[in-house]
């Protein structure tokens, strides 16, 4: 159960219209709610800033969202333009086409615990593609 304030959240979506047309093409055919709430979710001592989430079947039949982005204010509040940026394009690659041609969440390409990554560095298997990618953008400069 949530006792948190919940809103649209029209600047999370003129962010999300600059960024599908660039980088994530195939959400254009994409219904897609923003909602702020009042205060971001945590757990656990970890604090999410924001989390897309596809409709099942039962909500799409009545609000037709194919997915849910919800953003936590408090948080919104203090990043500034290219981190909001950030945190919208990571929710929008967690929402993909499926095999079967529907809408899914996609998990991260990378998670690790910090301290695995100070504890083994380049040996953290699970941050390989992080590494290539960091190796990629490094070349460019
Ligand atoms: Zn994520």
């Amino acid at each position: 159960m949530s006792d948190k304030e919940i809103w649209e959240a029209v600047e999370v979506e003129e962010i999300a219209k600059i960024l599908i047309p660039e980088f994530h093409k195939h959400l254009e055919a994409a219904n897609i709610k923003y909602l702020f709430q009042d205060k971001a979710s945590s757990h656990g001592g970890l604090v999410t800033i924001a989390k897309a989430s596809k409709s099942s079947p039962i909500h799409r039949s009545i609000h037709k969202f194919d997915f849910i982005i919800i953003v936590g204010k408090d948080i919104w509040e203090t990043l500034n333009d290219t981190q909001r940026k950030a945190v919208i394009d990571h929710e929008l690659c967690h929402c993909i086409k499926g095999n079967f041609d529907n809408w899914c969440t996609t998990p991260h390409d990378c998670e690790e615990f910090v301290e695995v990554i100070e504890r083994y560095g380049e040996d953290a298997v699970a941050i390989k593609k992080l590494l290539n990618a960091l190796k990629k953008d490094s070349s460019k400069e």
